[in-house]
């Protein structure tokens, strides 16, 4: 039985197979897509319900493969610093004032915020001051509530971070097993595990997570070369670079997925694309941070996959993967002068299935084709700086914005409609955003 017809509409499947149908129709049954082909639905098909896509495009919903939602309560503090200033002077202090339950309301207004914006998948890097009284289970309830799919990353450090945010290697194992078999069936949340920074980590801490990893088929994520300073850092802990401490750690591998990835030797890359890392890009917190180039191009070229990432609401400061794309493509035009580095069919289709790849959801989202699970965004075309359309992905990534979708389909489930989120009041949810994170910064910077 179809339960959702979308037709009429401009379909780009990031499917290799069929990249546009214009117009095209997709067909869903139940959770998954059972149909995408050109022109109008057979006749006969009888949907359950249908929507008239005329004048939008029709494309897989983003993955987004790196982000910090638990820090959404910390958008817009401590701009224009450096990486480590603005995570040790701002981020953390304001972080160490959050009780559970905030982490929970920065999860769900920054998860509400990716649903809007088109993105069905999010790779939250969590991380916590409160795991002593469960900040990480609730904080993946209030994901998986919003109706978003994600991966949920419990990130933690046992040597010195930040004062509150450490915790001991055995308390780190046992709360990620328990996490990790309390979400071991549900449809949309998965739980993945790694430190937060690679320099404060124990070889026990790293012999735990390989083992957690190998036993419950769990995903790591890691953050990996994102500054000189960094990998200054974990030079003088370890005595190796970034890579190749966490080669020698045993931590590199098809489901360990490296973030940012900037400051790399060659062989350094060498070394990820043997191993069969992803790694994920995230070009505008990179540019706001100071951070540097990414060598996207180098690690496209040596076979690495590699996704593209908003990174957290607070140092990005959105989580606008329109945004983020046309960053990507613009970002490596100008550093090589090439206007082919690029394009915008590659950076689309790393904001799609080079990003499901990466986590490990590759044969389930990132392109419309029958069989995937039915997340499916529509964007509404008739807006002054849209038209006229007549390179279709070149308006989806270089006109296109995140207020610009209506329609967010999950797993065969409407999330939002007409650019509203159907099952949460949002207003209400910024006005209580508003001010619980006008009490945090009150209680750590007064
Ligand atoms: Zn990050």
């Amino acid at each position: 039985v179809i339960s959702l017809s979308i037709e009429g509409g401009t379909v780009l499947t990031s499917d290799p197979a069929r990249p546009i149908l214009d117009p095209g129709h997709v067909l869903v049954e139940g959770s998954r897509i059972s149909a995408v082909g050109a022109g109008p639905p057979p006749s006969g098909c009888n949907p359950a319900q249908t929507i008239d896509a005329r004048d939008k495009l029709v494309i897989p919903g983003f993955v987004n493969a790196h982000t910090h939602l638990c820090m959404t309560l910390g958008r817009s503090l401590g701009s224009d610093r450096s990486l480590l200033q603005w995570l040790t002077q701002a981020q953390l202090p304001f972080m160490a004032s959050m009780a559970p339950e905030d982490y929970a309301l920065a999860v769900t207004l920054g998860a509400v915020e990716n649903l809007k914006s088109g993105n069905t998948t999010v790779c939250e890097v969590f991380f916590s001051n409160r795991y002593t009284d469960g900040a990480d289970e609730l904080a993946a309830r209030a994901l998986a509530d919003t109706g978003i799919r994600g991966v949920f990353f419990r990130c933690s450090n046992d040597e010195e971070f930040a004062p509150g945010f450490v915790e001991g290697t055995q308390e780190i194992a046992s709360r990620s097993r328990n996490l990790i078999a309390t979400w071991r069936a549900h449809q949309r949340i998965r739980v993945g595990i790694g430190p937060l920074v690679p320099w404060t980590a124990t070889d026990e801490y790293w012999a735990d997570t390989a083992a957690l990893a190998r036993d419950a088929g769990v995903g790591v994520h890691l953050h990996t070369a994102e500054t000189p300073e960094y990998n200054e850092l974990v030079k003088s802990r370890t005595g190796r670079s970034n890579v190749e401490h966490l080669a020698h750690v045993g931590a590199l591998g098809s489901q360990v997925m490296l973030n940012h990835c900037i400051h790399l030797a060659r062989h350094e890359i060498d070394l990820i694309a043997e191993h069969g890392s992803p790694v994920i890009h995230d070009p505008t917190s990179n540019m706001i941070l100071a951070s540097g180039t990414a060598p996207v191009l180098e690690m496209r070229e040596a076979g690495i996959v590699v996704g593209l990432a908003c990174d957290g609401p607070a140092c990005n400061n959105t989580q606008d993967m329109f945004e983020v794309m046309k960053n990507a493509a613009l970002l490596h035009k100008v550093t090589t002068r090439d206007p082919e580095a690029l394009t915008a069919a590659d950076v689309f289709a790393m904001a799609t299935r080079d990003g499901a790849l990466a986590c490990g959801l590759g044969a389930e989202v990132g392109s419309l084709a029958p069989g995937m699970l039915a997340d499916i965004v529509l964007i509404d075309t008739m807006a002054c700086h849209l038209r006229p359309v007549h390179d279709p992905l070149a308006a989806l990534v270089y006109s296109a914005r995140a207020a610009d979708v209506d329609t967010v389909v999950v797993g065969g489930r409407i999330v939002v409609r007409a650019r509203e989120l159907l099952a949460i009041d949002e207003t209400a949810l910024l006005r209580r955003a508003q001010s619980r994170a006008l009490e945090l910064r009150r209680a750590a910077f007064q």
